[in-house]
């Protein structure tokens, strides 16, 4: 993206005068940032014109808060599909909310943006630290969740209502777009409403944040399926493993379960395109000089090679083919033509995976993004995301944040390590 085009600057509800209940902690001064650029030759332009460089604001507790905890009431929401840690999430927000500063009114909205739209019936959740015990060792989320549009007038009303001063949403590109729409109306309404979002994406493809929760575990839980591929081809005389995993439309996942162990004969990502051609001349090398093979495909990876679906789901999403069963299906139909018997396995783990709970590292930064999501909305921010850059939590605004996917780069060093470790070509094309 252009630097010029980056605007960090997070919106604010107004001027905070609520001293901050915390106890023992360095509080975070509004001025203080994280650089965006980390490299010296990505920053020496700007420090070469003297203009200020890129930053985000720095996450954590503030001194004085906008809203009063004795009698602000919360909201918090979970939509689009499940990713482990989203309990996680709701019990941080939850805990954080009653323990650092003694909010009592949080309520749980039911089946995602269902759930604020009062003709739907969905009665929120009471959400005390009772109520969250123990649901991070669960998958899944609680709260429910849900596609499809819904009214942002009716979800303001509802929020109205409840008198709720901050909504915290967690959820993935389409639940920013519906907070964004949130903010807009609570604005055009003149209501004081902080909006605040977890990004929620297991594939980690939401820009300007270089890590999100679950896709950690994602990784760890991915590997059992290329073991037992693995396990299955190396049984048998020319077996083949074929495991498809997430990734619509970066390969984030593929690439460093690739990374996890060196079984994965060929990897497969939307940003890579490969021809079916030069993939089943390059596999029938591979299983003559070794009898087996093991290739990993991102769900969003060879669309130009599935016949396209033309459906979307509620939410609008398009509709991916299915490029691990036209593999399956071609893969088979090639090697039957030419005469060579081959044994293919195929595993699909996708809903095994994001119904996962978190792992202990996915755990612990669950724990901190939801933290940093409440001192964000105590000190009257909104319309921001809570990110980690460069080490650190940070502010970011979710206009920005929506604005581009991340990808992997297939002239970057992530994705030459991949090929190093996979051994295949770097051009299938
Ligand atoms: P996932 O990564 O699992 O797809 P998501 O948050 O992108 O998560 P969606 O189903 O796309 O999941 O969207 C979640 C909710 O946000 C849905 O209720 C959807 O209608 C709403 N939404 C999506 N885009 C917009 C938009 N542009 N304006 C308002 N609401 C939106
Ligand atoms: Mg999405």
């Amino acid at each position: 993206m252009d630097d010029a085009t980056l605007r960090f600057e997070i919106t604010r509800l107004g001027e905070c005068h609520v001293p901050s209940p915390m106890r023992g902690v360095r509080f975070v001064g509004d001025d203080e940032r994280v650089l965006y650029h980390a490299r010296l030759e990505d920053l020496g332009p700007w420090l070469q014109a003297h203009a200020e460089p890129p930053a985000m604001e720095v996450a954590g507790p503030r001194e004085r808060l906008l809203f009063d905890p004795s009698s602000i009431a919360c909201g918090i929401v979970t939509c689009g599909g499940l990713c482990p840690g989203l309990n996680d999430v709701i019990r941080a927000i939850v805990l954080s909310l009653r323990y650092h500063y003694g909010v009592t009114r949080i309520h749980g909205f039911r089946y995602g943006y269902e759930g604020l739209v009062h003709r739907h019936g969905h009665a929120p959740l009471d959400l005390t630290p009772e109520a969250v015990a123990r649901i991070n060792e669960l998958g899944g989320t609680v709260l429910g969740s849900s596609r499809g549009p819904q009214d942002p007038a009716e979800m303001v009303r509802t929020l109205k209502d409840l008198g709720i001063g901050i909504l915290f949403t967690i959820g993935g590109d389409g639940t920013l777009r519906g907070a964004h729409a949130i903010v807009e109306e609570a604005g055009r309404q003149g209501l004081s409403l902080g909006v605040i979002g977890v990004p929620k994406t297991i594939d980690n493809d939401i820009s300007f944040t270089q890590r999100t929760f679950g896709f950690a575990t994602a990784v760890t839980e991915a590997r059992w399926a290329t073991y037992a591929a693995n396990a299955e081809a190396e049984a048998a005389r020319n077996g083949i493993g074929l495991v498809k995993l997430m990734g619509r439309d970066s390969g984030f996942i593929a690439a460093h379960t690739v990374l996890v162990n060196s079984q994965v004969n060929f990897c497969l990502i939307p940003e890579v395109r490969f021809s079916l051609e030069r993939l089943l001349g390059d596999l029938s090398a591979r299983l003559q000089h070794r009898g087996h093979a093991v290739i990993l495909v991102a769900e969003g990876a060879g669309q130009d090679l599935v016949a396209p679906t033309g459906g979307k789901d509620a939410s609008g999403n398009a509709k991916y083919g299915d490029i691990g069963l036209f593999l399956r299906d071609a893969i088979s139909d090639h090697f039957r033509r030419t005469g060579t018997e081959i044994s293919l396995k195929y595993i699909d783990p996708s809903y095994m995976i994001r119904s996962q709970p978190a792992s202990p590292v996915d755990s612990a930064f669950c724990l901190l993004l939801g933290q940093h999501a409440v001192h964000a909305g105590m000190s009257g921010r909104t319309d921001m995301v809570v990110s980690f850059w460069n080490h650190e939590f940070t502010h970011v605004p979710i206009p920005l944040a929506v604005s581009a996917r991340k990808k992997v780069d297939p002239l970057g060093a992530l994705w030459s390590s991949v090929l190093a470790s996979t051994g295949q070509a770097r051009d299938l094309w």
